[in-house]
């Protein structure tokens, strides 16, 4: 990894930007829910935006065949971590998926390589942090939880 000190915040509002025309054309409103200064996490930027577009992917993916719908990205600033939570409102993740997630190769799709999360959640732990996935009652939420140094 290249760790850098950085603020989670740009890091978030420039992964996003590059998804903004195509989350438009998809009918998806973005709900943004920042902190209004600067969290300055050590991370490796380019590997923590890989993750963030597998997970934006993922939830347009999930989303495509309605007309509608909403990703919401949040972050919180705890104590020590900062957490990224990403909600789509697709058809959430039936129990089975949930299981095998991180699984390399594991896709339910056509044509997926099943290899988004897993790497995600490869890049995640090397940075000691956490990757966790659940069902909300409107979809799918992932949490990423990742300590302001990788290192302690
Ligand atoms: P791929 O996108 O190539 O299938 P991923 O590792 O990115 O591989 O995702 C693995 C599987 O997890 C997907 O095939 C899908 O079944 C499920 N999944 C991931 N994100 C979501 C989501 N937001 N909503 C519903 N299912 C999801
Ligand atoms: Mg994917």
């Amino acid at each position: 990894l290249e760790i850098k000190e950085a603020d989670i915040v740009t890091i978030c509002q420039e992964a996003l930007e590059i998804y903004r025309s195509h989350l438009k054309e998809e009918g998806i409103d973005v709900e943004l829910i920042f902190p209004k200064k600067p969290i300055k996490v050590f991370l490796d930027e380019a590997r923590i935006k890989e993750v963030l577009f597998n997970i934006f992917q993922n939830a347009l993916e999930a989303m495509a065949p309605q007309d509608k719908g909403k990703l919401t990205v949040e972050i919180i600033p705890e104590e020590k971590i900062v957490k990224i939570c990403i909600r789509d409102t697709g058809p959430g993740i039936p129990e089975h998926v949930l299981k095998q997630l991180f699984t390399p190769f594991f896709t339910t799709k056509k044509k997926g390589t099943g290899l988004g999360l897993s790497i995600s959640h490869k890049i995640i732990k090397a940075h000691n942090g956490k990757i966790k996935a659940r069902n909300y009652e409107h979809g799918a939420e992932f949490i990423i939880e990742l300590p302001y140094r990788p290192n302690g």
